[in-house]
C-alpha cells in the first residue's frame, strides 16, 4: 500500500477486546504474569509497551524496515545508536550537522574513545577519502541543517557496503514520506520525531528504523539496556501525528516553494537555499531519489540589522527553535541552533550572521508571505 494509507492506519485494530479504533494509551509500568514463567508478551514498560509498540511497528512499516524503536528524544535515539560502537572506532559524519548531534559526538562520545571526522557528505569523494582502517560507520543527514545540502543516500550506502561500514541516515528533514533511505540501501534511519513525524510542536521524541533483523536485535538490546524509551502518552501523540504526515507535508512543501520563490525576488534577500528551486545544487538529485524537497528554507538577508527585525517583527511566524510542525517558525542558526559549533567551522560552512532559517507550516501561504513582507517593511528606516 501507499505510504499515505499506511500512515493513516497506524495503530489500528490492535485492541481486539473492545474494538477501540485508535490504539489505547497503556499507561502502565508493569504487566501481570498469567502464570509462573509465563508472559503476556509484556513484562515491564521499558522493555515493551503496547502503545509504544504500535508506534514502533508503524514506523517500521513506513520505512520498509524490519523493526522500529521509539526513544525519549531524537538525541536519546542517536545516543542509543552510538552503543553499536566501541573504543577506537571512527565514524564519518556530515559536517553541517544538527548542533546537538555535534555536541553529543564531540563532548560526550569522544571521551569514551570514539572519533569523528566531519565531511561534506554531498560529495561522495570526500567521504571515500575520509575512510580509515577503523572507520565503522557513516552518519549522514539526508538533507542538512541549516544549509539544506543533499546527500546521495543510495551511492553513500553502496560505498558503506563495499567498505563494511554501517550507513546511518538522520532523515529528520525528509521523513519516509519524501525519502525511503532503507530502500536506498541504508542500514538504519534515525529521526527526531519531534519534528515532522509528531508534527505539532507538542512532543519530543526520537525514532529509529532498522533493516536487518540481527542489527535490530542489537539496537533493541541497547534501547532496553540504556532505557531512554518513549512514554505511552508521547507514543500515542506521535502515532496521532504520523496519521496526517503526508497531507501536512504536501501543504508544507507547497507553501515552502511559494515562499522560497517570493524570497528569491525580494530586494533585501541575498541568497535563498531551498532544494525545490531549480538552481539549488541538490535539486536534480532529490528529484531522482525522493518524492519532494521538504519545507525548510534558509536565506541570507542583505543587512545584519534585518536579522533582528525579521525575528522580532514577524507576527504569524514565531521566533523559536525546532521545525517540522504545523506552525511556521523562524530561527537564527548561528546563535540559536548551532551555538556549539566553533566559529571557524560555522564560517567555513557558510552559517553566518545574515542567515535565517524558516520552518514552513501548514498555514495559508498568502498569509505567511504577507507576514514576511510586513516584517521586512518594518525594518526599513522611514
Ligand atoms: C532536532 C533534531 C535532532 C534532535 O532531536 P530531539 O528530538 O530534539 O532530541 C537530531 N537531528 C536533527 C536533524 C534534528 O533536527
Amino acid at each position: 500500500m501507499k505510504i499515505a494509507t499506511e500512515a493513516a492506519q497506524i495503530g489500528l485494530q490492535r485492541d481486539t477486546r473492545t474494538g477501540a479504533v485508535t490504539v489505547p494509551i497503556y499507561q502502565t509500568a508493569t504487566f501481570r504474569h498469567p502464570g509462573l514463567g509465563q508472559s503476556t508478551g509484556y513484562d515491564y514498560s521499558r522493555s515493551g509497551n503496547p502503545t509504544r509498540q504500535a508506534l514502533e511497528e508503524g514506523l517500521a512499516v513506513l520505512e520498509g524496515g524490519c523493526r522500529g524503536f521509539a526513544y525519549a528524544s531524537g538525541m536519546a535515539a542517536i545516543t542509543s545508536l552510538m552503543f553499536l560502537f566501541k573504543q577506537g572506532d571512527h565514524l564519518i559524519v556530515t559536517e553541517d550537522l544538527y548542533g546537538g548531534s555535534y555536541r553529543l559526538f564531540e563532548k560526550l562520545f569522544q571521551q569514551f574513545g570514539l572519533s569523528f571526522s566531519y565531511v561534506d557528505t554531498s560529495d561522495i569523494e570526500l567521504v571515500r577519502q575520509a575512510i580509515r582502517p577503523n572507520t565503522r560507520a557513516l552518519f549522514v543527514e539526508s538533507l542538512t541543517n541549516p544549509l539544506l545540502k543533499v546527500a546521495d543516500v543510495e551511492k553513500l550506502a553502496a560505498l558503506c557496503k563495499e567498505r563494511d561500514m554501517l550507513c546511518i541516515v538522520d532523515n529528520t528533514f525528509l521523513t519516509p514520506y519524501l525519502l525511503r533511505c532503507l530502500d536506498l540501501g541504508a542500514d538504519i534511519t534515525v529521526y527526531s520525531g519531534s519534528k515532522y513525524l509528531a508534527g505539532h510542536n507538542d512532543t519530543v521524541c526520537g525514532l529509529v528504523a532498522v533493516k536487518d533483523p540481527a542489527l535490530a536485535e542489537q539496537v533493541y538490546f541497547h534501547q532496553n539496556g540504556a532505557g531512554a524509551v518513549l512514554g505511552p502518552q508521547d507514543s500515542w501523540l506521535t502515532v496521532r501525528g504520523i496519521k496526517t504526515l503526508t497531507i501536512r507535508m504536501d501543504r508544507q512543501q507547497e507553501n515552502a516553494l511559494a515562499i522560497a520563490q517570493w524570497l528569491t525576488l525580494h530586494p533585501q534577500v541575498a541568497k535563498v537555499h531551498y532544494p525545490g528551486l531549480p538552481d539549488h545544487p541538490g535539486h536534480e538529485l532529490m528529484k531522482q531519489r525522493g518524492k519532494g524537497f521538504g519545507a525548510m528554507i534558509a536565506f541570507e538577508v542583505t543587512e545584519p540589522h534585518l536579522v533582528n527585525t525579521l525575528l522580532m517583527k514577524t507576527r504569524l511566524i514565531s521566533f523559536a527553535e525546532s521545525l517540522g510542525g504545523v506552525e511556521s517558525l523562524i530561527t537564527f542558526p548561528a546563535v540559536q541552533t548551532h551555538a556549539d559549533i566553533e566559529p571557524e567551522t560555522l564560517k567555513r560552512l557558510g552559517i553566518n550572521h545574515l542567515l535565517l532559517r524558516l520552518s514552513v507550516g501548514i498555514e495559508d501561504k498568502d498569509d505567511l508571505i504577507a507576514d514576511l513582507a510586513q516584517a521586512f517593511a518594518g525594518g526599513e528606516p522611514e
